[in-house]
């Protein structure tokens, strides 16, 4: 046997999730990711590298559950989001016979992590608005163990409504999770559900540093839910699943300054989220700008592709969404620098259509 047949049909048969790094580009400026355009400096403060780490670091633990208003109890924290995903994956779904829900268009890490395991994947396109189609949800829920919701959903930027999502809670109440994957909820920090925790301990919601924190190289990511959502993904995770500095520099960006420093990018971001879109409504390539809640923004264009080569030609790279269904035309544009987003208008005004 090759060691190609070796390897288990569903892995043989698997597409890697497409990141932006593995994208690959020759650019200088970079708004395919939604990272913060601009390193936050930080020192490590621990040098016992010769002990392991604590699996959940207290300090961490501690300091994210009082950011979240949340119980220590109710807080585990990964090798990112995109860990937790996984967690809840291997935690709650039987492979070849439970199923996951999601709803496309949205990110692409809950195939990958439900395909890699060998548990089948169930989508529910969204409605035109991108909200939930809950009927066409309860219809498909048979053998479904984890839902997951992105809010804001990501490329379209949106919120999820609120009423939907406790009609959704309210249908998968002892059959299965609703995950709220929460990645940008620092740019409409009010959106947030996790007050409700107390109220559905099948809620579960899923947090980063990668984005408003802007640590997305540190890969540190957090899963917030009932106690007993929480002891069951501790059985699961890896024994010292962050090093030393990630604890150490996490627990420096959840210190109280950091915190501060944190809504000040948002702001920061939020403010240069309006310079962009009202400078590309006016521009003839541009066929929508839709409304966003997160630091990028989708937009559908006449002629996509060539937009998307011309501007990946002169170095700047966005992220192509013309493959997601309801998506053809459109580009998603993460919120960076002035500068960055100068480069984008001025090479968006000289396309020719
Ligand atoms: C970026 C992102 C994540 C992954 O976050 P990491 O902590 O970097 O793994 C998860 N969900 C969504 C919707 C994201 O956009």
């Amino acid at each position: 046997m090759s060691i190609e047949e070796l390897a288990r049909k569903n892995v043989r048969d698997l597409t890697p999730y497409q990141s932006a790094r593995r994208l690959g580009g020759k650019g200088d400026v970079w708004l395919n990711a939604n990272e913060y355009p601009t390193p936050v400096a930080y020192a490590l403060t621990q040098q016992t590298l010769n002990r392991y780490p604590e699996c959940q670091p207290k300090m961490v633990i501690d300091r994210y559950a009082q950011y979240a208003g949340l119980k220590p109890e109710q807080v585990l924290v990964s090798r990112g989001a995109d860990e937790g995903i996984e967690l809840l994956i291997r935690a709650f779904c039987e492979p070849g016979q439970d199923a996951i829900l999601f709803c496309p268009p949205t990110y692409g890490m809950y195939s990958v992590s439900a395909e890699t395991f060998g548990v089948e994947c169930r989508t529910v396109q969204a409605l035109e608005d991108w909200q939930l189609n809950l009927p066409a949800i309860a219809e498909q829920l048979a053998g479904v163990k984890v839902v997951y919701v992105c809010s804001p959903n990501n490329p379209t930027g949106q919120i999820i409504n609120p009423q939907d999502m406790r009609t959704l809670l309210e249908m998968t109440r002892g059959k299965a999770l609703v995950v709220a994957d929460e990645a940008y909820i620092e740019f409409c920090s009010q959106a947030t559900l996790t007050g409700w925790l107390a109220d559905y301990p099948h809620l579960v919601v899923l947090r980063t540093l990668s984005k408003a924190f802007a640590l997305a190289g540190l890969r540190c990511g957090f899963t917030l839910a009932s106690e007993e959502v929480i002891a069951l993904l501790l059985k699961v995770i890896a024994p010292y699943p962050l090093s030393t500095p990630v604890a150490d520099i996490a627990a420096q960006a959840l210190s109280p300054q950091g915190i501060v420093a944190m809504r000040e990018r948002v702001a920061q971001i939020l403010d240069e989220r309006a310079y962009l879109v009202s400078n590309l409504r006016d521009i003839a390539c541009v066929e929508q700008v839709f409304d966003s809640e997160t630091n990028y923004i989708l937009v559908r264009f006449t002629a996509s592709s060539t937009v998307f080569k011309s501007l990946w030609d002169q170095g700047i790279i966005l992220r192509d969404q013309n493959k997601q269904p309801s998506l053809s035309g459109c580009l998603r544009i993460t919120i960076g620098t002035r500068a960055e987003s100068q480069r984008v208008i001025d090479a968006l005004r000289a396309e020719n259509v």
